[in-house]
């Protein structure tokens, strides 16, 4: 079992992050998002580098996984990104987001 590479203590492979201090026990984490149907044959990945240089990549992929295009965005883009989809989410966020656009009153 390897140990973590700031507090040393054992940390299963299994695990993206260290249990008992919090440190990143990968440079890279990885998902993968299914397409809406209109796009069959096509993934989203995600993924998200720890290193120096915190940032998230978007890749498009094929059904024979090659990747057709990517841009990658720094961490606080990602988060409002984030933030985005979580606030569109709801017909109610979506109403908050355009008065705040609009300068209206919520
Ligand atoms: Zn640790």
């Amino acid at each position: 079992m390897p140990g973590c590479p700031r507090c040393g203590d054992d940390v299963d492979r299994r695990f993206r992050f260290c249990p008992w201090c919090g440190e990143p026990q990968r440079r890279k984490i990885v998902e993968f998002f299914r397409a809406h149907p209109r796009d069959r044959g096509r993934a989203l990945r995600v993924s998200r580098y720890l290193g120096d240089e915190p940032h998230v990549r978007f890749s498009v992929w094929d059904e024979a996984g090659v990747a057709q295009a990517a841009v990658s965005l720094e961490d606080d883009e990602a988060a409002r990104l984030a933030d985005f989809l979580v606030a569109t989410r709801r017909p109610a966020g979506v109403a908050r987001l355009l008065a705040r656009r609009l300068r209206l009153p919520s």
